[in-house]
């Protein structure tokens, strides 16, 4: 493996195909109160603004996935996910878009008494995506769960069915974030060669691969943090890993893929996944009152709580900061009742 030398080669990177679904460049916005208030340079990416229903990071990524299965001549694409996945609703309305029929499985803690339709799941059902409903020890064989359901839909004759990965983060949705690496490259060029840090929620790694292979094979010197939501680091380092490997091997790309030397904070997790603390909650009062922008509980909330309390441990990180803004406001309605007390 050799190591890219500074400053990116001549050769453009060789993107699989593509469809267009996020509105692209996302703005890199200043956040001058948010700034002013903690004494540091931070900026933030929008990918919250990649779409309205087609919003966060997940669309990037399903650039890449659903030309594939375009390409092969699929009817549908299979996914999965939490029951308020960001990544099954941006799944449906990107299938909506592009003429694709949709089957998500999403976990609930009991299949059998469905939630009502509320904030992303509503979207998921007007979208004309189809759900199961599947319980935490089915969603824990969601690897080959996903194959099998595809089979039993391509069974029905209709044609053959595409199967999307959690959060669509394997090395095919990863480009999306090689891609994103790309664009705020051109975004930062104008303020210097300084290395920025960029700040991000860690889901299922996707997101933190493509990143990673981004600046790498770019030549960029950014320093990236992964906040994760879920697990732990180790988890993650492996994950992002071997999502890095696969990209290096299935495209023939000179990456480096060392676990210890992916940054993963693990102290945000707090309660859990898709659990909040209050203070998580105060967090996202605070950036909404001070620069009008809405993150989410489960995700973008838990990343700037993470940044915003290790600026005010006094850690020091390259500068500007960005906060990659990953979307997932849908996932702040089912939270009305905890987020009220607050207002
Ligand atoms: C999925 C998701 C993430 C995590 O991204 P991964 O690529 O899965 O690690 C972050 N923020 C939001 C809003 C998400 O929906």
């Amino acid at each position: 493996m050799t190591t890219p030398s500074a400053g990116r080669s001549a050769a453009p990177l060789p993107y699989p195909r593509r469809v267009t679904l996020a509105l692209r460049p996302t703005p890199l916005q200043p956040l001058p109160r948010l700034s002013a208030r903690v004494g540091r340079r931070i900026l933030c990416k929008r990918d919250d603004l990649t779409g309205a229903l087609l919003s966060g990071n997940k669309v990037r990524k399903l650039e890449f996935s659903l030309a594939e299965a375009l390409g092969r001549g699929c009817v549908g694409v299979v996914t999965c996910g939490g029951v308020q996945s960001n990544h099954a609703r941006a799944t449906a309305a990107a299938a909506a878009r592009l003429g694709l029929r949709c089957q998500l499985l999403l976990r609930v803690d009991d299949p059998e008494t469905p939630p009502a339709p509320e904030g992303n799941t509503l979207l998921d059902r007007l979208l004309g995506a189809e759900v199961r409903w599947i319980s935490a020890a089915q969603y824990a064989e969601r690897q080959s769960l996903l194959p099998e359901v595809a089979a039993e839909l391509q069974a029905r004759g209709e044609g053959s069915w595409f199967v999307v990965p959690e959060g669509a983060s394997d090395a095919l949705g990863s480009w999306g974030y090689v891609a994103c690496a790309e664009e705020l490259a051109a975004q930062l060029a104008p303020l210097g060669p300084d290395p920025a840090t960029v700040v991000f929620a860690v889901g299922s790694g996707g997101t933190a691969a493509g990143l990673h292979a981004g600046c790498q094979l770019l030549g960029l010197p950014h320093r990236l943090v992964g906040v994760c939501v879920t697990d732990d680091r180790p988890t993650f380092q492996r994950r992002i890993a071997g999502i890095l490997d696969d990209l290096a091997d299935q495209y023939d790309l000179p990456l480096r893929a060392e676990p210890e030397r992916i940054e993963i904070w693990q102290e945000y997790v707090g309660r859990g996944y898709a659990l909040s603390r209050p203070e998580e909650l105060r967090r996202i009062r605070e950036l909404a009152r001070l620069e009008g922008v809405i993150t989410d509980p489960v995700y973008s909330g838990k990343a700037l709580h993470g940044l915003l309390s290790e600026l005010e441990r006094g850690t020091t990180l390259p500068e500007p900061i960005v906060f990659l803004h990953t979307g997932g406001i849908y996932g702040l309605f089912p939270k009305a009742g905890e987020i009220a007390p607050l207002l």
